[in-house]
């Protein structure tokens, strides 16, 4: 198949995926020099029901990885050493690696604390190229956190996200616009951004494994089976991804929303789905790092009249069970009384943001707050 240009030349990005090696186990192996070339995992207690929040690559070898019990973990390697997170120490090294992210442009928008995409396009308009400054960046980060960053550079971001973990750890690989096409054919369709394990099921059973599969798809099967998500994977079959690099911008909320098929009457049912809603939204909070005071949820009936419940909590909040426990008393409050509901769609949000380790400190629950961080890290992979 020859190689065909997906994207506009006049409109080709220059796009840097950073992502830290290991990077919790690096830290801990850079500060405890005992801990170098030894199996060590920064995670829960394997005595406990803790999980892998992430481990070194001497324990990658017995099989261990992220989000896996550690219980499971020190079956697979009993020789491992176990750590608990240092948050403190992960946010000072990430804090650095940004602020080197920040020298080569300002469009940098970090996904966690240990990767980041960069839009170097202006940059490298005056004959700079994009892989110098992804090498220098990588130097950069060694000689200043004593860390490993493997670098992917492209022109989108998932081809950049991909080639980051081409040459892991320690890596660098560029996917220039002339070979994005072949370099995605043979990947299997669960590498893919937004495919993940029941998509991959479901395209399976359509006959489409790899993205080769995917690109010989007709772009109306896939919406037809899809919806929308149908036509996000027609694109990146393409290589095309126009999602712009958006640097970190103070949000002002963070929400779900569900709507239903068919209505709901039963209280007991809407009230499982804002609990399901208001998981993720603690989830996802861990993972940005912030919490809010506020939480509201939604309710559209069958008329389609909307109305908002909310709770402003004396302190910011993030986790689970904090953002459960007002959602029986806010839901009553929406529901009618007299006649029987019949709602068409729920939501829930958060607002008032801060950042929670500035209401972590002031209740001492900083312990607390690495033990959810491990959790969430690990439901992420
Ligand atoms: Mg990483």
């Amino acid at each position: 198949m020859p190689n065909l240009l997906t994207e506009p030349i006049a409109k080709l990005r220059k796009i840097i995926h950073v992502d830290m090696d290991a990077f919790f186990a690096a830290v801990e192996q850079r500060d405890h020099s005992e801990l170098q070339g030894q199996p060590a995992i920064v995670g829960g207690d394997p005595a406990g029901r803790g999980v892998v929040a992430t481990c070194s690559y001497e324990a990658r070898r017995f099989g261990i990885h992220s989000a896996m019990t550690a219980a499971r973990a020190r079956s697979l390697c009993p020789q491992a050493i176990f750590l608990r997170p240092r948050m403190e120490a992960y946010r000072k090294a990430s804090r650095q690696v940004m602020e080197i992210l920040q020298k080569y442009t300002p469009l940098v928008e970090p996904l966690s604390l240990d990767e980041a995409f960069l839009d170097v396009t202006v940059a490298t308009a005056d004959g700079i190229l994009a892989v110098q400054i992804a090498r220098e960046i990588r130097w950069c980060i060694q000689q200043e956190t004593g860390l490993t960053a493997s670098a992917g550079v492209s022109y989108n971001k998932l081809l950049a996200k991909l080639a980051s973990d081409w040459r892991k750890p320690n890596g660098l690989f560029v996917i220039p616009p002339e070979k994005g096409l072949d370099f995605l054919s043979p990947l299997p369709v669960g590498k893919l951004h937004g495919v993940g394990p029941a998509t991959v099921r479901k395209l399976s059973t359509l006959g489409i494994h790899t993205v080769l599969d995917l690109r010989n798809a007709e772009r109306e099967t896939l919406i037809a089976q899809f919806g929308k998500t149908g036509l996000w994977f027609y694109e990146i079959a393409r290589g095309i991804d126009k999602r712009p690099v958006q640097p970190s911008r103070q949000r002002k909320s963070v929400g779900a929303e569900r709507t239903f098929p068919q209505n709901i009457n039963d209280p007991q049912i809407m009230l499982t789905h804002l609990q399901e809603m208001a998981s993720q939204i603690s989830a996802r909070l861990i993972t940005i790092g912030l919490a809010g005071r506020t939480i509201s949820i939604k309710v559209r009936f069958s008329d389609f009249e909307t109305i908002t419940r909310a709770y402003t909590h004396v302190q910011a909040v993030w986790r689970k069970e904090d953002l459960i426990a007002c959602l029986p008393d806010l839901l009553g409050k929406a529901l009618p009384v007299e006649s029987q509901p019949s709602i068409r769609l729920l939501g829930v949000s958060v607002s008032g943001m801060l950042r929670p380790e500035e209401s972590a400190t002031n209740t001492g629950q900083m312990d607390l707050l690495e033990d959810i961080l491990v959790k969430s890290h690990g439901v992420r992979r």
